[in-house]
């Protein structure tokens, strides 16, 4: 026999290790809700009556979150919009883009697409043909060119906050990768308070104080669809050794987590009011750069000069 739910007193399928709690179906859900509610008033990420882009790339963390912004922007005024983007990876975005396009459609969200070959004039296969010439990650590469990419989606759908569905463990990792590089401007950035007035997208976490684990619990109790295959340029290095040693600590420490989330908070308000740096005008796009080239500009030369396909 099961333990009671803790909240309602029904039949649970689920212990909460770091904080001791059993539940049942519906309050575990409730709780992702409750939570993701309480962290989006909590670092005012969200505004009455805004219109608001959700990074949707049809993986279960981000079906999960536009899942739970719906069901929380009933009564709270904001206009959801699905931004995604497609970077052209054959034979593995096509099944995330159709999930993505389903619960667009399923909770009657407006969805814009882009894609790297419109915007960049290749898409993500042609602008890794050099792997075997660069010290410089497939995953950094992409990761540059989709978040100017979902700028550009959220400016076409006129928006300028941007929801994304990195959770908690995404964020602590980050935290400790970059106190790992010693990147004291980016753990700086890891505030979710700051406001950079250079950038016109304004980026929110919603699920920053949520665990993976349970959003994908969250996403499987939901009925959301899982992707079948991961994409075949993912190569994590040092990310998947950090992820691996704070589940570890977790199992022996449970809540771990939580208690590198604060440290975190604590040490990124610090920094992040300590400097503000300075940007200029990219020469060529015109986005706010640190060097006078943005690292887009910069990316895509690199692409060029080392591919056979140049933007059209
Ligand atoms: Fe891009 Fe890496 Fe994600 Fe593949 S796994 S879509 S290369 S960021
Ligand atoms: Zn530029």
């Amino acid at each position: 026999m099961s333990a009671a739910c803790t909240k309602c007193g029904g039949p649970s399928f689920y212990v909460r290790r770091y904080s001791g709690e059993t539940l049942c179906q519906p309050c575990f859900k409730a709780s992702i809700i409750e939570k993701t509610r309480r962290t989006i008033a909590k670092f005012g990420m969200l505004q009455r009556g805004e219109r608001v882009g959700v990074a949707v790339s049809g993986g279960k963390d981000s079906l999960a979150l536009l899942y739970v912004l719906h069901s929380l922007s009933t009564g709270r005024g904001y206009t959801l919009i699905s931004l995604t983007v497609d970077e052209g990876v054959q034979g593995y975005r096509d099944e995330s883009i159709r999930h993505a396009a389903w619960l667009a459609e399923k909770l009657g969200v407006e969805q814009v697409v882009v894609t790297y070959k419109e915007l960049y004039g290749f898409d993500l296969d042609q602008a890794l043909d050099w792997k075997d010439e660069r010290d410089v990650s497939s995953c950094s590469i992409c990761g540059i060119f989709r978040r100017r990419a979902i700028d550009e989606a959220a400016k076409r759908a006129g928006i300028t906050t941007i929801a994304t569905a990195h959770n908690l463990d995404d964020y602590v990792q980050s935290f400790m990768m970059n106190l790992m590089h010693g990147d004291v401007d980016r753990l700086g950035w890891l505030d979710p308070l700051v406001v950079d007035q250079d950038f016109p997208m304004r980026r929110v976490k919603p699920f920053m104080e949520v665990y993976e684990e349970e959003v994908a619990l969250y996403a499987h109790l939901s009925g959301l669809p899982f992707q079948s295959n991961s994409c075949p340029y993912m190569h994590e290095g040092l990310r998947s050794e950090v992820r691996d040693y704070v589940n570890e600590l977790e199992v022996k420490h449970p809540g771990m987590k939580n208690v590198l989330l604060n440290s975190a908070l604590q040490v990124s308000a610090r920094l992040s009011t300590a400097k503000a740096h300075e940007t200029i005008p990219c020469a060529v796009c015109g986005n706010p750069s640190t060097k006078g080239l943005c690292n887009v500009c910069r990316m895509k030369r690199m692409v060029e000069q080392h591919t056979k396909y140049s933007p059209g």
